[in-house]
């Protein structure tokens, strides 16, 4: 299976704030934001080409990356990696024990099918497979 990294997820509190901060951090302007409501969150990429960062933030005080700052604080979230098929990949990895956080693929942001593996799975990393969707 061939594993590219697609993006690396940073969470945030404020996305209005982080984007003009990530804008003079890499120099470079936000080429995307997008609302994402599976996940109740709001996104801003940079980089359109090569490993892309997403920053995270939540849109709702119970959503799950509202939880995460609250027990970690802000920072380094996920690391996505683009997969050429991720029924198949999901199932893969099931097969070699591993938990993944959703069933079913999921609408991600960035017009991808995602699904999560459990960091504790993955020595405290979350990883997202995304498949760009057709
Ligand atoms: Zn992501």
């Amino acid at each position: 299976m061939d594993y590219i990294v697609d993006h690396i997820g940073i969470a945030v509190n404020d996305i209005k704030t982080s984007i003009p901060l990530y804008e003079r951090l890499l120099g470079e302007p936000c080429y995307k934001t997008e609302l994402v409501p599976s996940e109740a969150v709001d996104t801003a990429f940079f980089f359109q080409n090569g490993a892309k960062i997403e920053l995270v933030a939540s849109t709702d005080p119970d959503g799950v990356i509202a939880k995460f700052i609250g027990k970690k604080g802000e920072g380094l979230h996920h690391v996505a990696f683009e997969v050429p098929d991720i029924l198949a990949e999901m199932e893969r990895l099931k097969k070699e024990g591993f938990t993944l956080l959703n069933e079913a693929p999921k609408l991600g942001a960035d017009n991808k099918w995602v699904c999560f593996v459990h960091p504790k799975d993955a020595n405290g990393v979350l990883v997202e497979l995304c498949q760009t969707r057709k």
